[in-house]
């Protein structure tokens, strides 16, 4: 860990401490959560009105439409905010960008984060509040959370709690499916990052277990194995002659796979096989064709799968396993593995503990349940994985729902005010930490 990042920790644990001894709000933190009370309706409308537009992450105009929504709304709270277009190849929209920057902050570079894209693409279903629950799609994953994101700083605003504040907003459209390569979708929000002291992310709460926040989540790499071996007659397999052919070999290797990661923290997963004579595959397709016959000894094999790791090291470890198993070939047949690291992993750390204990305290407070901490290894990778090495991060300060990421998403309507409520106050004490 660096000295700036130490100094950072040093910095959250004491504002934690600080802010555990006194359990109670201040006078200004009252207001505070009487203004994110004041609109819930205003609140709700917002959601509803961005949950009608479909955003799927290859709807581009559909994400620049919700985008603009925040851009118009930010920039009313003083916020300058720019759109980020990405390179035409890429196919996605481009990410928001709002900033609020003082020369001199007085406390702490908040970095707020959140997505303006659907994992559902299509019409999704149409806002409905029932009062018991509200369904649309993205209505939990996330637009919920960038709601909540956007009343807690409207409370802030009002309050004048955002004078002399560094704030930076960053809005992805494409954090369901980033763009590729992601050192260039991803370039700027590490920029921000760069900028800011400590990240919040407000991807969904889960319904089981609202009060839990993420302080980790894993990252991710794809690899490709592709296996040759020289074919001929089948009458010969598994003998000196022809050897084992390359499926026979590929299916070793996978089984090595299985084998070495059925427990811990990493998974290694074989998402396409192709195996026969001649294989094709089209990576823009994530689709191949396979030809063979039975009585011939298959000459290739080609697999596509996925790594996931919670922290760097066991990456490596993993890759290093992998590498050994794809190693150990079969008679005649010949191996190569590749990696691609897509997302870094985002490992748990005593800093982005120490932020949980911010947001804990605020919530505490707020009359909330104590917070505990998700298992980090029990979901998918988000945009706070990118930036975690540069600042202390939590994640999941969204709204309480569930069905992720299926078309019958759900969230809970009286999470919606409590969260916002929770994320004004913790903002502010954030703001008002010195480094
Ligand atoms: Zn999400």
């Amino acid at each position: 860990m660096n000295p700036k990042s130490l100094g950072v920790v040093f910095a959250l644990l004491l504002a934690a401490a600080q802010a555990s001894r006194a359990q109670e709000l201040s006078s200004a933190e009252k207001k505070l959560t009487q203004s994110v009370e004041a609109r819930l309706g205003e609140e709700m409308a917002a959601l509803e009105k961005v949950v009608n537009i479909d955003s799927g992450t290859f709807n581009t105009e559909g994400v620049r439409e919700v985008g603009r929504f925040f851009e118009k709304e930010l920039q009313a709270l003083g916020f300058k905010a720019r759109w980020i277009p990405m390179p035409e190849a890429m196919h996605r929209a481009g990410h928001l960008v709002a900033e609020r920057i003082s020369s001199k902050p007085s406390g702490k570079r908040v970095l707020l984060i959140g997505h303006l894209d659907t994992v559902f693409e299509g019409q999704g279903h149409r806002f409905q509040n029932d009062g018991a629950v509200i369904r649309g799609a993205g209505v939990m994953d996330m637009k919920g959370g960038d709601v909540v994101l956007l009343f807690a700083l409207k409370a802030l605003d009002s309050a004048g709690l955002l004078k002399g504040a560094t704030v930076r907003v960053f809005l992805t459209g494409d954090e369901e499916n980033p763009g590729l390569p992601t050192s260039e979708s991803r370039r700027d929000v590490v920029a921000a990052a760069r900028e800011s002291d400590v990240a919040l992310s407000f991807e969904p709460a889960l319904a089981t277990s609202a009060a839990a926040l993420l302080l980790g989540r894993r990252g991710l790499s794809t690899w490709s194995l592709d296996v040759t071996a020289p074919g001929g007659h089948s009458a010969f397999v598994l003998r000196p002659r022809s050897g084992t052919g390359a499926i026979y070999e590929a299916s070793r290797i996978l089984d090595g796979f299985r084998a070495a990661f059925s427990s811990g923290n990493v998974t290694v997963n074989p998402g396409l096989f192709l195996g026969g004579t001649d294989v094709a595959y089209d990576p823009a397709k994530s689709a191949g064709t396979s030809a063979g016959k039975y009585n011939v000894v298959s000459r290739s094999a080609t697999v596509k799968g996925d790594l996931r790791a919670l922290e760097e090291k066991e990456r490596e470890a993993a890759k290093g396993r992998m590498r050994e198993i794809v190693a150990a070939s079969l008679p005649k047949a010949a191996a190569k593995l590749e990696f691609d690291d897509l997302v870094p992993p985002f490992p748990v750390t005593e800093g982005n503990r120490a932020l949980m204990q911010v947001v804990n305290a605020a919530g505490r407070a707020l009359g909330q349940a104590t917070l505990t901490e998700r298992d980090p290894v029990a979901s998918g990778f988000g945009d706070a994985n990118f930036v975690c090495s540069l600042v202390s991060a939590v994640d999941g300060l969204g709204v309480a729902g569930d069905g992720l990421h299926s078309p019958d998403e759900i969230a809970d309507p009286k999470s919606v005010g409590p969260m916002t409520a929770r994320a004004a106050v913790a903002i502010a004490r954030l703001l008002s930490t010195p480094n």
